[in-house]
C-alpha cells in the first residue's frame, strides 16, 4: 500500500502541476464519450489500451465483462450504465472482453467453485456466453478459453441491450455498441463487425 500512497505523492508532486489547467477544467466538466465496460483483470487498463485522458471513458469494470441483465432492483452496473447513457449522453458503448480472462477460463474449464460463492454466482451472467461456446464444438485449452472470450462479448452485448437507458438510445441513433477482444500478450485487439457477428484484427 505504501507503494501507492508514493505513487500518488509523486502525482500530486510531479504530474498534476504540469497539467494544472487541465484538471481545473475537469473539476468542473463531466462529459465523457464513450462507456467502456471491461474486466476487473489488472492487466486489462481501458484508458491506456484506447490511449484516452482523464474525462474521455466513463469506466464499468467486473469479473469477466459481465453485464447482468436488466432487472428491477439495485445493481451498481445497471445504474452506472443508465447515467452514463442517459445522463452523460455518451455515444459509443465498448464492451471489451480479454485474452487469459480468468473468469472465462474457470467456465471453459469447468473449475470447481464451490469455495467461491459469490463468483459462482456471478458467473450465471454468462450462461448464454457458454452455451454458444458449447454449441460451437472447440475443444479444450487455449482454444476454448479465446473462443468463449468472443461468445462472451456476444453474450453480454445482448445483455446490454436489455436495459431500457441503452434500448431506447439505440432506437434513437443516439449510441452505438461495439465490441472488441483486447490480446494482453501482443497488444493487438479484434473488433467485432456487428453485421456479420465476426471478429476482425484491428489493423495497427
Ligand atoms: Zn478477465
Amino acid at each position: 500500500m505504501n507503494e501507492m500512497a508514493q505513487g500518488f505523492q509523486r502525482f500530486s508532486r510531479e504530474v498534476f502541476p504540469t497539467q494544472a489547467a487541465f484538471f481545473k477544467k475537469l473539476a468542473t466538466t463531466h462529459q465523457p464519450t464513450a462507456l467502456f465496460i471491461g474486466c476487473s483483470d489488472a492487466r486489462v487498463v481501458p484508458e491506456l489500451i484506447t490511449q484516452t485522458d482523464p474525462g474521455e471513458l466513463f469506466v464499468i469494470r467486473t469479473a469477466g465483462n459481465l453485464v447482468p441483465p436488466y432487472t428491477q432492483g439495485s445493481d451498481g452496473v445497471a445504474a452506472s450504465i443508465e447515467y452514463a447513457i442517459s445522463v452523460l449522453g455518451v455515444t459509443d458503448v465498448i464492451v471489451c472482453g480479454h485474452s487469459a480472462c480468468g473468469a472465462m477460463t474457470a467456465l471453459a474449464s469447468g473449475s470447481d467453485l464451490t469455495g467461491l460463492p459469490a463468483v459462482a454466482t456471478w458467473l450465471h451472467h454468462a450462461d448464454a456466453s457458454k452455451a454458444r461456446t458449447d454449441a460451437g464444438e472447440h475443444p479444450a485449452g487455449a482454444e476454448r478459453v479465446a473462443a468463449l472470450v468472443k461468445d462472451n462479448v456476444l453474450a453480454q452485448l445482448a445483455n446490454l441491450r436489455t436495459h431500457p437507458s441503452v434500448a431506447k438510445a439505440l432506437v434513437q441513433h443516439k449510441v452505438t455498441l461495439h465490441g472488441w477482444v483486447y490480446d494482453i500478450g501482443t497488444g493487438s485487439a479484434e473488433l467485432l463487425d456487428t453485421e456479420s457477428g465476426q471478429f476482425t484484427a484491428l489493423a495497427a
